[in-house]
């Protein structure tokens, strides 16, 4: 796959007008292929081999927030990054999730082609099978280059995208509780 991919951004240099053989250019085919593999090596992972059983018993039932969670995913329209963090709460019924699992479990979905409202659904689904938690909420804040550096060229937007399952839904108390946790007051 590494072959054919450099081959294709071999014919991208030539398409933008470049010389693919002058000195700077000699290696960039394979290495943005290289690259490119990195940012999209989501498709290789599922959910079972990223949480690889690191799930804790608890009594607790209160709240649990991983918040500014690094995010750097490509949008699927352009293939342009948006860059920006990601808060996963969730209230759990008998089992926490590993810390940093959490955030692998965001590095799982963000490392493939997405748009940010599904990015964000498909982590709180994941956090949801995972943890069979009572309530799951994610709020993901994001920059998209695709935005910022052409098209309209609007340098400070900020897209936010949430999405609330269970008692996030259902009490507002739960939800304010969670966006006040997160900075972000209702
Ligand atoms: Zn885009």
């Amino acid at each position: 796959m590494s072959h054919s991919l450099a081959e294709h951004y071999h014919e991208i240099l030539v398409g933008v007008g470049e010389n693919p053989q002058r000195e700077g250019l000699r290696d960039t085919p394979q290495r943005a292929a290289k690259a490119m593999q990195y940012l999209c090596n989501g498709y290789g992972q599922n959910l079972e081999e990223v949480v690889n059983g690191a799930l804790f018993e608890t009594q607790n039932d209160e709240m649990i927030v991983v918040r500014d969670i690094e995010l750097y995913s490509l949008c699927e329209h352009h293939m342009l990054p948006f860059i920006g963090k990601a808060h996963v709460a969730y209230l759990p019924t008998g089992r926490v999730l590993g810390l940093s699992k959490v955030a692998r479990v965001v590095d799982m979905f963000a490392r493939r082609l997405q748009i940010q409202e599904n990015l964000t659904r498909q982590i709180a689904y994941a956090v949801q099978e995972v943890t069979h938690a009572a309530g799951v909420g994610v709020v993901i804040e994001a920059k998209h280059m695709c935005m910022m550096m052409r098209g309209v060229e609007k340098q400070n937007s900020l897209m936010i995208s949430s999405v609330m399952l269970g008692e996030f839904r259902e009490s507002p108390t739960t939800r304010h509780e969670f966006l006040s946790l997160i900075g972000r007051h209702p």
